[in-house]
Order: structure tokens, then C-alpha cells, then sequence
């Protein structure tokens, strides 16, 4: 099918045996797994066919003093090669800015990277209307002044479908793909307050150089129809990529 799963372990599973197991059981090309930052070096030498990313970056400097920090240049050189930018539980426990995000972006894209940025809408931001703003002012800040061919995935992941959210919410396929085509939309229209070259979209990223991913409680019943719709490219996953059996009903899909 050609399409990519990411696995977002968070901060699981609790031992280095059990991320071990998971990830040998998650071993499938097309996916990229992204366990919690300790578990990196040793993963690398179980995997053979998926990929490696991280959950996590700094937004600056390739070493210094930065208690508790990892740089974009320590994951390159670790064998890493995606990560996710601003998921909405660093935005919220961690107040990350989109300007935070944009730096983050920036040095990703600097190591040689591949950037999995998260967009994504609150559900009072739903309820009050103002999705395709809050897309549009996301899109706007976090791509500030980025020009780049290389590769970005963009994961639309409304907050209000992830399942730590307390009242998750189901979506559904026809809201994901409106929500895709409209920041399709952004990423393919010209900024007059960016600054683009002439054969480039918005923000000097090439359109083509962006896909997309959808992320929010998929599952093995649900992942078929979130693959399916045109623009996506593959699936941001949480809490289904930690059970095996579940995990490996998605692989069977890609
Ligand atoms: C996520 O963490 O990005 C996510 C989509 O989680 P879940 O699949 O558990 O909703």
C-alpha cells in the first residue's frame, strides 16, 4: 500500500525488555518507531526494517548547557531519522510556542531530519468554529521563514480525538479529509507576508515536499478508513502502537 505508521510510545513502556519486545514485534518496514529517548541507542540494534524517530528535540545548538536536553545532531548521529515537532502534550504540559516549534522545525530540518509536525485544533477551538484558524495560524507560525525541499510530514491530529484526552472524541474520516485539504490548501497558496521563492508555496516550502499523516485513537477497526482518504500518506499512532496484536492488524494494512 506504500503508506508509513508512526508509533508514538510516549513515555512507555516501563523497561528497556518490554521496549525490546515492542519493538521487535513492530519490526516492519514503513514503520517509523518513536519510543522515549533512553531507549534509542540500544533499538537501533533490534530493528532491521522500520525506522527510528524521536518524540522530542531542542530548539538550539548542537551541544551545550542545556540540562536535560537532546540536540538535533546527537539524534542524527545516534542512527535517528524522523521526529516529532510539537505534539499537543508538550504544547499543553509543556507550553510549547509555535515559535518554539518553528526553531525546532529549523534545527530538524538543519541535522537532515525528517520533521513530523503536529497541527491540531482544541475542542472549545472546534465548538466555537475556529478550526480552519487555528490551522491557518499554526501552519503560518510554525513554517515562519522555512524554505526547504526536503521532506516534512504534517500530522493533523485534532486534541480532542487523542485518546489520553480525558472525553476523547471519535472523528471521522470525512473530518480529516477536510481538515487535510485545508492545510493542503495553506501549503499550496502563496503568503504575501512570507518570504517564498517564485517556484515555491507558502513559506518556501514546496507543496510537494509536504505529506500527511492523521493521527487521533486509531485503532485496528478504524486505520483502513484513515488510509484510505486521498492525501494521507499514513497514521501518527499512540495508544494502539503499544499493543502487539493490535499493532500488527496496522502493519498488515501498509
Ligand atoms: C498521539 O499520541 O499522537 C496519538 C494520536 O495518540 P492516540 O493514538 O493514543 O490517540
Amino acid at each position: 500500500m506504500d503508506k508509513i505508521l508512526v508509533a508514538n510510545w510516549k513515555m512507555n513502556p516501563g523497561t528497556l525488555t518490554e521496549a525490546i519486545e515492542l519493538a521487535r514485534g513492530s519490526d516492519h518496514e514503513g514503520v517509523i518507531l518513536c519510543p522515549p529517548f533512553i531507549y534509542l541507542h540500544t533499538l537501533k540494534d533490534e530493528i532491521m526494517n522500520a525506522a527510528l524517530g524521536a518524540q522530542d528535540l531542542f530548539w538550539e545548538g548542537e551541544t551545550g548547557p542545556f540540562t536535560g536536553e537532546v540536540s538535533a545532531r546527537m539524534l542524527k548521529n545516534l542512527g535517528v531519522s524522523h521526529v516529532v515537532i510539537g505534539h499537543s502534550e508538550r504544547r499543553k504540559r509543556f507550553h510549547e510556542t509555535t515559535e518554539i516549534l518553528n526553531h525546532k522545525l529549523k534545527v530538524a530540518l538543519a541535522a537532515g531530519l525528517t520533521p513530523i509536525v503536529c497541527i491540531g485544533e482544541e475542542l472549545e477551538e472546534k465548538m466555537s468554529g475556529q478550526s480552519e484558524a487555528v490551522w491557518q495560524k499554526q501552519c503560518a507560525e510554525i513554517f515562519k521563514d522555512i524554505q526547504t525541499n526536503s521532506l516534512i510530514y504534517i500530522a493533523y491530529e485534532p486534541v480532542w480525538a487523542i485518546s489520553t484526552n480525558k472525553n476523547a472524541l471519535p472523528d471521522t474520516p470525512e473530518n480529516a479529509t477536510h481538515a487535510i485539504n485545508f492545510i493542503c490548501s495553506i501549503i499550496s497558496s502563496h503568503s504575501t507576508t512570507s518570504v517564498i521563492p517564485a517556484e515555491a508555496g507558502i513559506f518556501g516550502v514546496s507543496p510537494s515536499s509536504i505529506k500527511f499523516l492523521y493521527g487521533g485513537s486509531v485503532n485496528s477497526s478504524n486505520a483502513a478508513s484513515f488510509l484510505d482518504i486521498p492525501n494521507v500518506t499514513g497514521l501518527l499512532v499512540g495508544g494502539a502502537s503499544l499493543k502487539i496484536p493490535e499493532w500488527q492488524k496496522m502493519m498488515a494494512l501498509i
